[in-house]
């Protein structure tokens, strides 16, 4: 582990944006990989105690997710930082970007049940806007 990422993993942006990642991959977890084994991420993130006492409980899939976006997450040229899924940098590798994009489709209208009501909301207004800004650069 870098020290660049211990450092960055003590922002309070960072640590809840990180927090929020395994809570969404949470909800995604169980609802779409119902069967999968699912055990405590073991990740750097974890070890730093980013999540607090209990890490998210994800399958393989998913922790590899978490794992890799961490450090996306980490390393976050943007500031504010959008969601990743409206991001117009795309840091992420393709096939991360697009479980990613699921993820936070499945989880993001769902998460207001699972005690994320404000994320949530940010998250369909930042969508909307999203769609928006694309609708007017396509000229549509
Ligand atoms: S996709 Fe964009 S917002 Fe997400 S970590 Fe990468 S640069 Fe930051
Ligand atoms: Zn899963």
């Amino acid at each position: 582990m870098s020290d660049r990422f211990t450092e960055r993993m003590r922002d309070a942006e960072v640590i809840k944006d990180t927090r929020l990642l395994g809570d969404f991959t949470v909800i995604y977890c169980k609802g779409v990989h119902p069967d999968a084994a699912r055990t405590p991420l073991v990740s750097d993130g974890a070890a730093l105690g980013v999540y607090g006492k209990k890490p998210p409980v994800v399958c393989e899939r998913c922790a590899e997710l978490l794992v890799y976006a961490e450090k996306r997450r980490a390393f976050c040229p943007k500031d504010p930082k959008p969601f990743c899924s409206h991001c117009d940098t795309h840091c992420y590798k393709p096939d991360m970007r697009e479980y990613m994009r699921e993820v936070m489709r499945y989880a993001g209208p769902r998460s207001m049940w699972h005690g994320h009501a404000v994320d949530g909301v940010k998250h369909l207004l930042e969508g909307r806007k999203h769609k928006k800004e694309m609708r007017r650069t396509n000229g549509a």
